[in-house]
This record gives structure tokens, sequence and C-alpha cells, in this order.
């Protein structure tokens, strides 16, 4: 018995030394290996993160697209401005203020100059002659040719032919009418687009900044017949864009109404 005694308290202690440790492995395993494995955890996102954000800096697109807005489609002296039945220069009297004479003589917007002078060269260089006919015209001219082709075709034909006064691109100085040399009895008449001169510019008027305004496939829009002679000004920029998007007028361009009623 006196031997057993403590030997049994030997063993209640060896009993709760173990429970202790056991106990302390447990809370040792709880605690420790979580916090441990918390941050290795967290560099492995933060690594994930980072090689994903490295990885897609060179992937951003970086396209610029093109502003439409960066000029007025509405301000007279605008390259962009769009002029048509539903939509008359306002003020209706406006003159470029920068009016100047082209070797030949007429009068344009000077913004045009440059381009309509490397167009010329351009054609010329591959025996194409464009001769300036015709360039701004004042409301007043305006008027007084719509007065008389009214007189000689009455108004319902005379609006499919020529702007009444106030809705001219000639009133803007931005654009031209350009004659056929090799083919004068096509000159300002539809046929003007099957000679050399109309198939030259219907190809490359855009490469200096100009459009052939009114075309047959856009009749419905520019409301007026096709006229291979009469280019616009618009900007090497613009009608660039226009090219690559394969849109031939500035209604459909910048989603602004025309037709063949006149609006105001
Ligand atoms: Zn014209």
């Amino acid at each position: 018995m006196n031997i057993a005694k403590p030997s049994r308290k030997l063993h209640y202690i060896f009993i709760i030394l173990t429970v202790l440790t056991i106990v302390g492995i447990v809370l040792g395993l709880l605690f420790f290996t979580p916090k441990a494995a918390t941050p290795s955890a967290t560099t492995a996102v933060s690594t994930i993160k980072t090689t994903g954000q490295t990885k897609q800096e060179p992937e951003k697109p970086v396209v610029p697209s093109f502003d439409k807005k960066r000029l007025s489609t509405t301000d007279p002296s605008s390259l962009w401005v769009v002029v048509n039945k539903s939509h008359k220069i306002t003020p209706a009297e406006y003159t470029p203020g920068d009016l100047s004479y082209t070797t030949n003589g007429v009068l344009v917007s000077g913004q045009i100059l440059p381009d309509l002078n490397a167009l010329i060269a351009a054609a010329g260089a591959k025996g194409v002659t464009l001769p300036i006919i015709s360039g701004y015209r004042s409301y007043a001219n305006q008027t007084t040719l719509y007065n008389n082709y009214v007189a000689q075709y009455g108004q319902a034909v005379t609006d499919t032919i020529s702007a009444r006064p106030g809705h001219s691109e000639h009133q803007l100085g931005l654009a031209v009418d350009l004659g056929t040399p090799s083919n004068p009895g096509c000159s300002l008449k539809a046929c003007f687009a099957t000679t050399a001169e109309g198939v030259w510019l219907a190809t490359h008027a855009q490469e200096y900044g100009f459009i052939v305004r009114y075309t047959a496939e856009n009749t419905d829009i520019t409301g007026y017949d096709p006229e291979g002679w009469h280019i616009r000004y618009i900007g090497r920029e613009l009608a660039a864009e226009m090219k690559s998007q394969n849109i031939t007028s500035l209604e459909t361009f910048f989603d602004i109404s025309g037709g063949k009623v006149y609006a105001n």
C-alpha cells in the first residue's frame, strides 16, 4: 500500500501531463498552423494578382477612336459643317472670312487651297486636267442662280439640281465644281461621272481631303441628283476615316438628317 500510493500519484500525474501535452499540441496546431498558412496564401494571391496585372498591361487596346465631335457640324466655318435641305447655313448670309483666289481666279475658302492644288497637280501628273469652274458663291449669287433655274425648269426640278439660297455648300467656300476637258459635253451633267476626270475624282478625291458630295447611291440622303463634278473639302482626316468605314455621305457618317424635302 505504501508503495502503491506514490505509484498511483505518479500515474495520475503522468496522465495529466499526457493530456496537457495532447491539448497543447492540438492548440498549437489550431493556432500556429493557420497563422503560418495565411501569409503564404496571401502571398500566393498577390503573386497571381501581380502576374495578372503585368500580363494585362501590354494587352490593353490602345486604339484611338475617331472623335466625331472634334469639329462642329453646324458652324459654317468648320470643315465638317453639314449643309443640306434639312440644315441651312446659319447665319443664312454667311460669308467665309478667308476667301482666297485659286490660280485661275476662282474664289474659295483659303482652308481648301493647299489640298485643292495638290489634288489638281496629282490628277495632272496622271494626264487628267481638272479646271475649276466654280467655287464660292455668295448668298446673293445663289439667289440669282436658283431663281434663274426656277424660271427655266420650275421649282420642283430646280430643287433636285440646285440648292436654295442659304443651303449651298458653295456659300461655305468649301466646294468646287470641276470641268471635263476630255468630254466637254458632259460638263455639269450626269455623264461627268463616266469621264476620265469623273473616274479619277471618284477614286482619288478622298486622298486629298475631298469627297464627291452627291453620288448616285446617296441621292435620297443628300437630296440631290448625282454631281460627279462637285467636290467638297472635309479635310484629310475625316476623308480617310469615311473611306476606312466605307461611308460616302456626311449625313450617314455624322448621323445627321438630310433628304429631298426642305425642312426650313
Ligand atoms: Zn457644285
